[in-house]
Order: C-alpha cells, then sequence, then structure tokens
C-alpha cells in the first residue's frame, strides 16, 4: 500500500501519517515522485481499512497495490511514461527504432552502417563498446575507443547513441559518451549496476534477462526507480526455452502483458530473441503489432564477417524493408515510426 501526499502536504502532515502507520504495526518508506512524498506501507496491510489514513491531512489518495513493485507499476501511475529521446517521445503515440552493428568494429565500419540505418529511417544508432562475450576469448569491445567512434557517428549522421554498460565503474564513462545506457540480459540482476544506472539519471534500456520472469524484469525495473531514475525502458530479447531452433524464444506475451502491468515504455529486441537474421523481419512485424513502443536490430554492411552476431544481422537493404513494413503496421494501429 502507498499513500500519496499532496504536493501542497506539509512535513508535519507526513511525520503523522508514517507515525499513524507505525502505531498500525507497519514501517513506512518515503520516496519522491513529480513533487509527491510517497509513503509505502510495509509489513501486513491486509487487514488494514484504507480509509483510515486517506483522510488524514496531506493525503492526496492511498493506492492498494496487488503487485510486489511500486513505482513501475500502472497500478501506482496509471499514465504511460513517455521518454523524450533524439526529438521522439519514446512510450507515446510514436514507434522508435534502434539500430547498428552488435560491437563497434571500427571508425569506417561504423560510420557507413550509421549513415545506412538512417538513411532508412532509423532514430538511434546502437553499438556495444564493452561487450560481454560468452568466452574470454572472443572480441569484447573497443571499450572507450568505441565509446568515441559512437560519439563521432552521432556527431555526423545527428543519431543518438545506445551502448551497454556493464560494471558500476562504467556507468560515468559511458554516460560521457551515450544517450541511452544499455543493460545487457546478463546483468539484469547485477543490483550495484543496477544502484549506479538509477543514480545517473540517464535513460536506460533495460534487458529482460535471458531466465527472467517478467515479474523478475519489473523488481529489476524497480531498483532504478527507487534510486531517482525514472527514464527506463523495458526490452524482451528472448528467453531460454527447450526451443533450440532459434537462439532465444521471443516471449510476445510479455509485450501485452508489461503494458498492463507497468507505464514504463517497452522495446523488443527480434535479433538476439530469433539468433537468425531471416526471421527478424517477421518477428519485428509481430512485435509492433503487440503494440511495442519501438525496437532494437543488429544491422551490418558485411553480416557474414562481422566480428559478433553477424548471423542475426541484416544487411542495410533488408533493414530498409523492415522499416516499410512496421510503418505500416504502426499506421495501422494508430500510430507512426518517428519520423
Ligand atoms: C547486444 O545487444 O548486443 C546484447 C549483448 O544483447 P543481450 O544482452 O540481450 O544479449
Ligand atoms: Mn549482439
Amino acid at each position: 500500500m502507498v499513500v500519496v501526499m499532496k504536493t501542497s502536504a506539509a512535513q508535519q502532515d507526513v511525520d503523522y501519517v508514517i507515525n499513524r502507520a507505525r502505531s498500525l504495526g507497519l514501517r513506512a518508506h518515503i520516496s519522491q515522485e513529480n513533487g509527491h512524498t510517497l509513503i509505502g506501507l510495509l509489513g501486513d496491510v491486509r487487514a488494514l481499512d484504507s480509509t483510515v489514513l486517506s483522510g488524514l491531512r496531506g493525503v492526496q489518495r492511498v493506492v492498494s497495490l496487488q503487485q510486489p513493485f511500486r513505482l513501475v507499476s500502472r497500478e501506482f501511475k496509471p499514465d504511460d511514461t513517455v521518454i523524450p529521446l533524439n526529438g521522439c517521445q519514446v512510450g507515446g503515440n510514436q514507434v522508435i527504432v534502434m539500430a547498428g552493428p552488435c560491437s563497434v568494429e571500427g571508425r569506417d565500419e561504423l560510420m557507413e552502417v550509421a549513415w545506412a540505418v538512417k538513411e532508412a529511417g532509423a532514430h538511434l544508432l546502437r553499438g556495444g563498446a564493452f561487450k560481454p562475450r560468452t568466452s574470454p576469448y572472443s572480441f569484447q569491445g573497443f571499450g572507450e575507443e568505441g565509446l568515441k567512434m559512437l560519439a563521432d557517428a552521432r556527431k555526423e549522421t545527428g543519431l543518438h547513441i545506445v551502448t551497454e554498460v556493464m560494471a558500476p565503474e562504467q556507468v560515468p564513462l559511458v554516460s560521457r559518451y551515450a544517450d541511452i545506457l544499455q543493460m545487457g540480459t546478463r546483468n539484469m540482476q547485477n543490483y550495484a549496476l543496477l544502484h549506479a544506472v538509477g543514480e545517473s539519471g540517464m535513460p536506460v534500456l533495460l534487458k529482460r534477462g535471458m531466465m527472467s520472469t517478467i515479474e523478475e524484469l519489473l523488481m529489476s525495473a524497480e531498483y532504478i526507480l527507487s534510486h531517482g531514475n525514472h527514464n527506463v525502458m523495458l526490452c524482451e530479447r528472448g528467453i531460454r526455452t527447450f526451443e533450440t531452433y532459434t537462439r532465444n524464444t521471443l516471449d510476445i506475451n510479455a509485450v501485452p502483458v508489461l503494458k498492463e502491468l507497468t507505464h514504463l515504455p517497452v522495446i523488443v529486441d527480434p535479433s538476439h530473441a530469433t539468433g537468425r537474421s531471416s526471421l527478424v523481419r517477421s518477428v519485428s512485424r509481430a512485435a509492433v503489432a503487440a503494440g511495442a513502443d519501438g525496437l532494437i536490430i543488429e544491422v551490418h554492411q558485411d553480416p557474414e564477417n562481422a566480428v559478433s552476431d553477424g548471423y542475426q544481422s541484416l544487411t542495410p537493404a533488408e533493414f530498409a524493408e523492415l522499416m516499410e513494413e512496421v510503418g505500416a503496421i504502426s499506421e495501422v494501429l494508430g500510430r507512426s515510426i518517428c519520423a
């Protein structure tokens, strides 16, 4: 249960509610949201009659939550969160597309693919400078050099940058170059990293853990919001199932489920969900049809020779077709690809 105080509530009003809650045997967790003090009540609230609190001075409303997450929940904040990014509104009526290589492979290579995805209509450039690889012997990314290349590509093309951050101590560095911090599937429950990106205030693309439930994804997002950062996009990128034909299984249910449970924007990554370039276009269409607010797509000018994830990367020509198709689907649904 959460007590939402009026923006005009005085500190004495807040203290009174806290003391009243304590007298009822509850603990109080205080946070701030858009000028409102929120008093989260912890303990056995089942028997509590919420009118005991809703009548107190300074109280705007008392929300009784059915779910363990709070700040991310739609019960708590019914209106969609809309994140402004490079002239687009993520989570509103627009569909946005992030595209680019799995890894930043070099300056010239990056510029070429950045221009190609921009011409096809992408809004953000993706590319990993710090790469979480299964094998310690695989290419680990160019690190800060790669971030500089991304920042140069932004300067040339105007595309904003989304790139992965893998450790709390990297957050200040990556934030200097990136527009969105990507938290990868392997780090969804890295609580120190969630804390650090929460404190950064930067827009975050939080990818679902490959073996995580939707509730666990939302609890991870709750960490970021509870550290004061509300600019979070959730990303469904496929989960592990018994099926081995595809790299992962896209949980298409997650899109409407998340739309029901949370106000945060939902992005789908059909590249990692399928692991096969031949499937990426159809799954992208399905994601937008299911209500996704955006897509993140791997694109490479020479997929066969990509240093990572070439088998799931689209060529620029295939990506341009994808953009046409998802544009058409968005319009049928009364939405539009951000221009
Ligand atoms: C990536 O985006 O290249 C990536 C490593 O994604 P994920 O964390 O979803 O595997
Ligand atoms: Mn990849």
